[in-house]
């Protein structure tokens, strides 16, 4: 059984002005300056595009009708199935009162047993023990099914992420580091959102054209059916980043994209690997068959359900 660990990459490149911020006012030029590496050039925090792909993976998820939670997202679905223990807030309280050993009440082991459902081999008095058990842990989040797809894979408060963005560094010489614009914008008052006609703001942004190398990193326990819908997303610019997108700003395309993969179950692929940074490559039309090949496991899925 392979152990893929799976690189998405390419070069994503603005095309509009872009704005990622750095959220603390450091600038005398600026009300908003955007955000900047040790170096002085421009930089997009991993964490902020993980965000956005994110969003875009849940989206698609909650369309196809499978379970997807909303961490980022702004309102709350109508339907309950859509949730998952990280946005309930009851059964993630309980969650971590079992992992902590803390005791419980009838009351509360009623409601444990009821919410996750523990097999009958744990016995009567699995609680009790639950802290201790790593693997017991790992069986109720991901074998039944209390977290979602979009949590397993990007991450939640009960186990890290699988897949991971290194921030993205600019592309080209140093000239892009005094290529920003700073752009007049409306100030928004804080408790009414309504634009406020007598506050001033403005906001540095970089112009289009600017080039990130881009890097999504799947490891092997990851869901790439759930990275992959993202990436298709990002391919056909439908994954704006950084603030003010709804301005118009932060539109991003995708280009030179690339698939790499290398088995971690393969002893001889893992040593080229970790010797000569080998890994199976697939660029151009051979990385969207790929892509595509990754995808068509969502509709295994479907015949399943
Ligand atoms: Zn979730």
């Amino acid at each position: 059984m392979p152990k893929l660990r799976t690189w998405f990459s390419g070069v994503l490149e603005t095309q509009t002005a872009l704005h990622v911020g750095t959220g603390t006012v450091t600038s005398t030029v600026t009300d908003a300056p955007i955000l900047r590496g040790a170096d002085g050039l421009p930089l997009i925090p991993g964490s902020s595009v993980k965000g956005a792909l994110r969003s875009a993976s849940e989206r698609l998820l909650r369309a196809l009708g499978h379970r997807a939670c909303l961490v980022f997202g702004d309102q709350p679905p109508a339907d309950d199935t859509l949730r998952c223990l990280t946005t309930d807030k009851a059964g993630r309280d309980l969650f971590f009162k079992l992992k902590g050993s803390d005791p419980l009440d009838e009351a509360e082991l009623n409601e444990a047993n009821r919410h996750f459902n523990p097999p009958p081999s744990w016995g009567q008095d699995w609680w009790r023990d639950f802290g201790q058990h790593e693997a017991w842990q790992k069986h109720l989040l991901e074998d039944r099914n209390a977290l979602c797809r979009a949590c397993l894979t990007w991450g939640s408060p009960f186990m890290a992420g699988r897949a991971r963005v290194p921030d993205l560094r600019l592309r080209g010489d140093g000239a892009w580091a005094q290529a920003t614009e700073i752009r007049d914008g409306v100030g928004l008052d804080r408790d009414t959102g309504t634009a406020a006609d007598r506050i001033k703001f403005d906001l540095e942004a970089l112009p289009a054209g600017a080039r990130f190398d881009f890097d999504l990193i799947a490891e092997p326990e990851a869901d790439r059916a759930v990275v992959a819908l993202a990436v298709g997303e990002l391919l056909h610019g439908n994954v704006p980043l950084g603030g003010r997108t709804t301005g118009g700003l932060g539109q991003v395309a995708l280009t030179g994209f690339a698939i790499h993969e290398v088995d971690l179950a393969d002893p001889a692929a893992l040593v080229a690997y970790l010797t000569h940074g080998q890994r199976t490559s697939f660029a151009g039309q051979e990385a969207e068959n790929r892509l595509e090949t990754i995808l068509a496991t969502l509709l295994e899925d479907a015949h399943a359900a």
